[in-house]
């Protein structure tokens, strides 16, 4: 087996004795940015040197271990990691040194079990998780499982594709789950992050779009991205206001509130889908059994997106038919961004830059 390392790369540059990354130590710390030690790449693995990573909401409930599984401490989040491949591990032949890729929040799978097999690989009970299980993309270098990372297309630049690394694809695998036809009326509640690109997927899919949030600013964005109708929730009953308007088809959920969920059901026509995407660290909604039997109502669940759904949102984008709205913030600044998160105060994405 040859090792080709970064250095017969001109690419990839020298590889550092350390590099900067932001650690998590405890659950209610803040995060670390602080100089690591590269870890040895095992057969399979390549290293990667990053160019921005998108702060995704998980990212946030990993930092604060808001879910029934935690990670374990010490960890690196970022699961929406875009850079440059620097080095690769022994055996490694599904990319090369120079190359970008996408390293997303599948991080591995076993690549034999039945849901690997028949194109459900984000529902093997052997996966990794970039930024969970495994250390993800927060920090100047990421080890990455080749198989796994994604080619991004010649022509996208970093900075979009991170944040269509877990918002995009999770978003567009979304719309794929409610099974939105042209003429549905689709609710998208939480135009955050994910919310901003579902609305843009459920356009393309032919619907019409109402959005629900709490903020006017992230109201003014899903308008200007074409949504038909925006419900301010925190100003206006939203069930009322999308009954008026004859009830969704669908309602996409990607708000961090139960509450969002439990309304969202009750916007539904009779004989329409509930798609719960947003993870809550209050775990639990209450919905009621009468109104889903006789309303023949179905709720599912719709968990990130395969390297394949990667692949078609890239191709979107590539194509001038989804945009990604932004912020840069440098690595070092993760904490403040975390805060600007949590409080509201960003339209969409954040992405951090090393
Ligand atoms: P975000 O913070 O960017 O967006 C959340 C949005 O929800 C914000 O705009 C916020 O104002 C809005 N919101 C909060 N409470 C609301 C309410 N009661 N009604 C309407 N809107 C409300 O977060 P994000 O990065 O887009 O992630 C959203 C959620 O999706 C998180 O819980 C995240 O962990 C989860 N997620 C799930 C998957 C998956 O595969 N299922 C993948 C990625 C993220
Ligand atoms: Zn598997
Ligand atoms: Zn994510």
């Amino acid at each position: 087996m040859s090792l080709t390392t970064a250095q017969d790369h001109p690419a990839a540059g020298q590889l550092p004795t350390t590099y900067r990354a932001a650690v998590v130590h405890g659950f209610t710390e803040p995060l670390s940015v602080e100089h690591v030690a590269p870890r040895r790449l095992e057969p399979g693995q390549v290293r990667v040197k990053l160019e921005a990573c998108g702060l995704c909401h998980t990212d946030i409930h990993a930092a604060h271990g808001d879910w029934p599984v935690r990670p374990r401490p010490p960890f690196i989040p970022g699961h929406e990691g875009i850079g440059i491949v620097a080095e690769l591990g022994p055996g490694v032949t599904e990319v090369s040194v120079g190359e970008r890729v996408a390293m997303p929040w599948l991080g591995y799978a076993c690549g034999t079990c039945d849901f690997c097999v028949s194109g459900r690989e984000t529902l093997c009970e052997s996966q990794q998780n970039m930024g969970y299980t495994i250390d993800g993309g927060f920090a100047e270098y990421a080890v990455a499982h080749a198989r796994y990372v994604v080619p991004v297309p010649d022509g996208l630049n970093p900075i979009d594709a991170a944040p269509l690394t877990c918002a995009g694809v999770t978003a567009y695998k979304a719309v794929r789950v409610a099974g939105t036809r042209p003429s549905d009326l689709v609710a998208v509640f939480g135009i955050g992050g994910l919310g901003h690109l579902a609305v843009q997927y459920a356009l393309i899919a032919g619907a019409g779009v109402v959005a629900v949030d709490l903020i006017d600013e992230k109201l003014q964005l899903a308008r200007l991205l074409g949504a038909e109708h925006a419900v301010n929730a925190a100003h206006e009953d939203p069930v009322t206001a999308i009954q008026r308007l004859g009830g969704a088809d669908q309602a996409i959920v990607l708000a961090v509130a139960p509450q969002a969920f439990e309304q969202a059901f009750r916007s539904l026509k009779r004989g329409g889908t509930l798609v719960c995407v947003g993870l809550p660290a209050e775990n639990e909604m209450r919905l009621p059994i009468f109104e889903t039997v006789l309303g023949a109502i179905t709720v599912v669940g719709s968990i990130v997106g395969t390297r394949a759904d990667l692949r078609e949102v890239f191709e979107l984008h590539r194509a001038g038919r989804t945009r990604v709205t932004s912020e840069c913030v440098p690595l070092s600044e993760v904490n403040e961004a975390i805060a600007e998160v949590e409080a509201g105060r960003v339209q969409a994405r954040v992405v951090l830059v090393p």
